[in-house]
């Protein structure tokens, strides 16, 4: 057994663990960073599938149980899942910060400007996105639809089109490069391909953690003064929940939401070249405050083709149409409230999630409001994850797509942004962690990441968990100089 001490241990390293351990490393306190996943160097990024190996939870097959069952993949490695995310960065809307009840907008402006500025969150270029953004633009601009760059965290982008399989370029400025260099740097020890498989408890307090080396197979123990886990909203509740280390916390690993999302792809009759550029550069808000936001994907060919309706020749010949083809993104702001418990049969997490009718019903206004963007541009085919809907041949097939009863069981759906299974709040009834996001039951266990965020935010997470992070490990800091 080979034992660490430090004054914190911080375990993961996405977008809630690296920004809390730079900061209680910055703020001069010892601190152990331990990381299941490996340390991605530029030299390391193989194809996108080694991406999927190597870097994803699973392989990348991880998924909701519901129906219909919706794949939400997470990453293992160091940077977690900013790694492989597609580096949009939205500040949280001020509506939902008010509702949480805890820190005020303006209280977490300071922190998320900090953010902001380490991430080096800043406008797309239209010209970075390329194509797909020509054609989207197009058909914004007849129907008097806003279309706008996104914010993202990308510097001297090469426009290779794999945000989410690692950015071999270091461009994308995920955790592995905007905080934990630096945490080290300032003298923290990371311990990579380290898994963390319990908390130690001892006088009804949290005093560190154990686990294994995965590389050499030997058990090791971090002792210390507080554990901040922030193993991501799915995996920490499961992990939590398995080795029964907060057994009073009713509200653990319930409240999941996920941001139900879906990809709409159209085909042009000119070279849309979607590939080449910023996978996800672009979105429109107009209907936020129904709980829709339409955000721009593309998607490497290995996966685009899979979602196009037809076998054989056709879907052969629809493949060879890749260049020609444009997609988009639906994203909803859910209402639906699914659950984490333990994974099962060497799963990590079991996630139930069944979408209910009001988000089956903004999907589908969704989906029809892409496909009238892409009529309007000149497309000549809409493909839909809708059964019974997967081509629309013109802009007038809309209204039945609309006015047709919709089934969440007839989507073919995704997610990326699990929130919401260990929430903060005041009420330990219906909470699991404090606003210093201290757990209610378990002295010194804190939580940072995603599980924290009380529920769906309507837009990308990332910039939210940091600032959440950022501002509770900076508190702790404080709690924890001599
Ligand atoms: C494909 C994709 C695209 C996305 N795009 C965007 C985007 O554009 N913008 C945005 O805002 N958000 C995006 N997201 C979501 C965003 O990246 C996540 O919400 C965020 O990273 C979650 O942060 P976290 O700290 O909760 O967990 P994670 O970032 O998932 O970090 C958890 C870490 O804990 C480690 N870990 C887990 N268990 C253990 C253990 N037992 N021992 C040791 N280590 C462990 C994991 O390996 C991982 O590194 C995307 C997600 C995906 C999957």
């Amino acid at each position: 057994m080979k034992t660490y001490k430090a004054q914190a241990v911080v375990v993961g390293t996405g977008a809630g663990g690296a920004v809390a351990a730079d900061a209680l490393a910055r703020a001069g306190i010892e601190t152990v960073i331990v990381e299941e996943g490996k340390f991605f160097k530029p030299g390391d990024y193989g194809t996108v599938f080694d991406g999927f190996a190597g870097m994803y939870q699973g392989g990348g097959s991880t998924v909701t149980l519901g129906h219909p069952p919706i794949s939400i993949t997470l990453g293992r490695c160091v940077g977690g899942t900013t790694a492989i995310n597609s580096s949009t960065c939205f500040r949280p809307p001020r509506q939902k910060v008010a509702a949480w009840g805890g820190p005020s907008y303006d209280e977490l402006e300071p922190f998320i400007e900090e953010v902001e500025q380490r991430i080096q969150a800043t406008p797309a270029d239209p010209e970075t996105i390329g194509g797909n953004w020509r054609v989207l633009k197009r058909g914004c601009d007849k129907l008097g639809v806003e279309l706008k760059p996104l914010v993202h965290n990308i510097k001297d982008c090469k426009r290779r089109g794999r945000c989410q399989f690692g950015c071999p370029e270091g461009a994308k400025k995920s955790t592995d490069i905007s905080f934990i260099p630096s945490a080290v740097e300032a003298g923290a020890t990371l311990l990579t391909k380290h898994r963390v498989d319990g908390v130690i408890v001892e006088n009804g307090r949290a005093a560190g953690v154990r686990g294994t080396a995965l590389e050499h197979g030997y058990a090791f123990e971090v002792r210390a003064d507080v554990v901040v886990l922030c193993l991501g909203a799915l995996t920490g509740p499961a992990f939590l929940l398995q080795h029964k280390i907060l057994k009073k916390s009713r509200a653990l690993g319930r409240g999941l939401q996920i941001h139900p999302a879906c990809r709409v792809a159209a085909e042009f009759e000119e070279v849309v070249d979607g590939h080449v550029g910023l996978p996800q550069g672009a979105f429109v808000d107009q209907w936020k405050a129904r709980g829709v936001m339409l955000e721009g994907i593309f998607i490497h060919p290995g996966f685009l083709i899979t979602m196009l309706p037809g076998v054989g020749p056709d879907l052969k010949s629809l493949a060879l149409r890749y260049p020609h083809l444009s997609a988009f993104g639906v994203m909803v702001d859910d209402t639906t409230e699914g659950r984490v418990l333990p994974g099962r049969w060497g799963t990590r997490f079991t996630a139930l999630y069944q979408m209910n009718r009001e988000d089956a019903e903004k999907m589908r206004f969704g989906i029809a409001r892409v496909a009238e963007i892409y009529f309007a541009a000149g497309a000549r085919r809409v493909f839909t994850p809708r059964f019974g809907f997967t081509t629309l041949n013109s802009a007038s097939e809309i209204a039945k797509f609309e006015s047709t009863r919709v089934k969440a069981a007839h989507y073919e759906l995704g997610a990326f942004h699990p929130l919401g299974t260990a929430r903060m709040g005041a009420d330990p009834k219906k909470s699991v962690v404090n606003f210093d996001l201290e757990t209610h039951e378990l002295k010194n266990l804190y939580i940072m990441d995603g599980s924290v965020v009380p529920g769906s935010l309507g837009v990308n997470p990332q910039v939210t968990i940091m600032t959440l992070a950022l501002r509770a490990a900076s508190r702790l800091a404080d709690k924890l100089k001599p």
